[in-house]
């Protein structure tokens, strides 16, 4: 017999005592209960999700919890961007104080990245510390948002601007749930995939211009393989500077670029974050190119992956736009508020060559951008 509760792939995010596994591989979720029960004295397992995956998955969950003796108590909270807020924060933590949860008890984050960040915030304010589980149900969460630990809800003046440093104790990627994703939603989450191959991975990049079609198809092989080697990557990263007060703004590549273009967008469902990346990626490089750094046809090669999946890299033909360059350098200055004149951007010397200049000089950005633009 088979089992098809096998993790196909197991990465170590090394953070000494806050240390963590990930575990990916279809199917997964059958044996979250048996993964789950020695992270817990009780008899019961708290669960976040969001009404869409709740039900979808919900029941899966429960079926497995229980299996190994554990109670699921289920909260859903509402999709969308609107979940990371103070309001549904307090919600959920007055859920849990009411049902009586403890430090000693586990909390799982069943979701895309909205339920996740929100989740791992609740988690490390209940009790001052309740133990955390990542069950991320998108691909954009599996490769990125559940792991190394950044958690946080929105406020008025900004995205992400109350949070903390929360890790989880042990993340389950199951492959097999992203099948009910949304296209645009998965490739949304290619992206930020192609950007692991980008940073510091030319081999990977060679192996996404053979198997990325694959992934963006979902065979669930190549799908966990390119899952397991974004994680690598970003536990690699994060375990040098858990903080960001270093190489983890290397996970910025393209991002600068892209929430410009969020930003000009007013953040709306017209442009996911990670076709933003995906435009904001291409960017980076043409611009390294333009400075001599590096070759205009690996900054080419970059596009054709990215395109092949089906994203969009040109800047006119950017989702949610039109965008002028004036429009997008003056939300640049307001993201990243450098010296005059000047912005840290996350450039390359070549495929899986990037690294951080400090003082990137915006009126070249600026005249850059309107180049991209006609
Ligand atoms: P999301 O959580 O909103 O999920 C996208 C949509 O897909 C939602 O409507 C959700 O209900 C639905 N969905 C989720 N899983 C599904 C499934 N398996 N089948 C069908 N539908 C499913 O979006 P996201 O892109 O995963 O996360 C975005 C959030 O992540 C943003 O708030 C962003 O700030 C945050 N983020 C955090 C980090 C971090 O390091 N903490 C990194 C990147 C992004
Ligand atoms: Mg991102």
């Amino acid at each position: 017999m088979t089992d098809t509760t096998a993790a196909l792939h197991s990465v170590r995010v090394e953070l000494d005592a806050r240390s963590y596994d990930i575990r990916i591989g279809a199917s997964l979720i059958q044996g979250a209960g048996t993964a789950l029960a020695p992270l817990t004295s009780q008899p019961r397992v708290f669960v976040l999700t969001d009404g869409t995956v709740g039900g979808l998955y919900a029941g899966d969950l429960e079926k497995s919890l229980s299996a190994a003796g554990l109670e699921m108590r289920l909260k859903a909270v509402s999709p969308g961007e609107g979940a990371k807020s103070w309001a549904i924060l307090g919600e959920v933590l007055d859920w849990l104080l009411s049902e009586g949860a403890g430090r000693d008890d586990v909390l799982v984050a069943l979701g895309g990245g909205i339920v996740g960040d929100l989740t791992g915030l609740a988690a490390s304010l209940m009790k001052r510390g309740m133990t955390f589980v990542q069950m991320p149900t998108t691909l954009l969460a599996q490769v990125d948002s559940s792991v190394g630990g950044k958690t946080a809800v929105n406020a008025t003046q900004g995205k992400n601007l109350v949070g903390a440093f929360y890790q989880p104790a042990l993340v389950l990627a199951d492959t097999g749930l992203l099948a009910t994703l949304p296209a645009r939603e998965r490739l949304a989450g290619y992206a930020e995939i192609v950007k692991y191959a980008l940073i510091d991975d030319p081999a990977f990049f060679d192996w996404l211009e053979k198997h990325g079609l694959d992934v963006v198809a979902l065979k669930q092989d190549a799908l966990a393989e390119a899952v397991a080697i974004s994680c690598r990557a970003k536990a690699r990263i994060v375990s040098q500077d858990e903080r960001e007060s270093g190489v983890r703004a290397l996970l910025n590549l393209g991002h600068t670029f892209g929430h410009a273009l969020e930003a000009v967008n007013g953040f709306q469902s017209s442009l996911l974050h990670g076709e933003a990346v995906a435009a904001g990626m291409t960017l980076a490089l043409r611009y390294s190119a333009r400075l001599g750094l590096m070759d205009i046809t690996d900054a080419g090669r970059a596009e054709a992956l990215l395109e092949k999946a089906g994203l969009v890299t040109q800047l006119n033909r950017v989702p949610g736009g039109p965008y002028t360059s004036s429009a997008l350098v003056e939300a640049m200055k307001q993201d990243k508020k450098g010296r005059a004149g000047k912005i840290p951007l996350i450039l390359a010397r070549g495929l899986g060559k990037a690294f951080i200049l400090p003082d990137a000089d915006l009126a070249d950005v600026a005249e850059f951008l309107e180049g991209e633009l006609h």
